[in-house]
């Protein structure tokens, strides 16, 4: 079977990266109250958008740098991602990153092998005494769901009547997005969920394993 049209929408934090920046920032220099939080969200009892900027309503904007240099020394990029958007390049593929991440870190992670037009996800204002999230990708009027970066919205946005919609990721903030797309390329929880509601998936762990995937469909432009 030949693919046509194909897109490609692949999460960051937990995807792209080993593990997830969030939770590490937390971790590092929130209050303990940040716990408290994402156990909510966890639980659905909080959105992830209100969840979100809660958490980081905790943090001092004054420790912007400490917060960005801890990330950028820490965060581990996934084995065989380079080599995966150099091969969306020439199987002219286009490639976006749909992320419930923070520009703050996701750009400069991603500073030369992804362009910033690509990349969708949430904003951030250092500019009053605690981070302020900022949401340019919140939910379309078909997604209740409070997403803060709504990826179902996005992928509704970008992709047209007969586009191959292939998702990569690996949680639950992913799960919207699979259930509309053409193939799912899951790690981790992500598996799990597709197999609760009966969504085709091929598991992956490295973007080596994400490449002989697609090879394996002829996904072409
Ligand atoms: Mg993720
Ligand atoms: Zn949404």
């Amino acid at each position: 079977m030949t693919v046509r049209n194909p897109m490609i929408f692949c999460d960051f934090d937990g995807t792209i990266t080993n593990s997830d920046n969030i939770i590490a920032i937390m971790k590092k220099f929130a209050p303990e109250e940040w716990d408290d939080i994402k156990n909510k969200v966890l639980s659905q009892e909080v959105s992830i958008k209100d969840g979100v900027g809660k958490m980081f309503a905790l943090l001092p904007s004054k420790q912007k740098k400490d917060i960005t240099e801890y990330i950028i020394d820490h965060a581990e990029i996934r084995e065989g991602f380079k080599e995966f958007v150099a091969f969306t390049k020439k199987e002219e593929i286009p490639l976006y990153i749909v992320s419930g991440g923070i520009d703050f870190f996701v750009e400069p992670l991603l500073k030369g092998l992804v362009e910033d037009e690509h990349i969708y996800c949430n904003g951030s204002d250092f500019s009053g005494e605690k981070i302020n999230i900022l949401w340019p990708h919140t939910c379309d009027s078909e997604c209740e769901n409070d997403c803060g970066c709504c990826k179902p919205s996005i992928i509704r946005k970008l992709a047209e009547p007969g586009t191959y919609k292939i998702v990569i990721g690996d949680s639950i903030t992913d799960l919207e997005a699979a259930k509309l797309a053409d193939q799912v390329i899951a790690r981790d929880f992500l598996i799990e969920k597709c197999e609760e509601h009966a969504i085709a998936f091929s598991p992956f762990e490295t973007f080596y394993d994400v490449m002989e995937i697609l090879k394996k469909r002829e996904v072409t432009a």
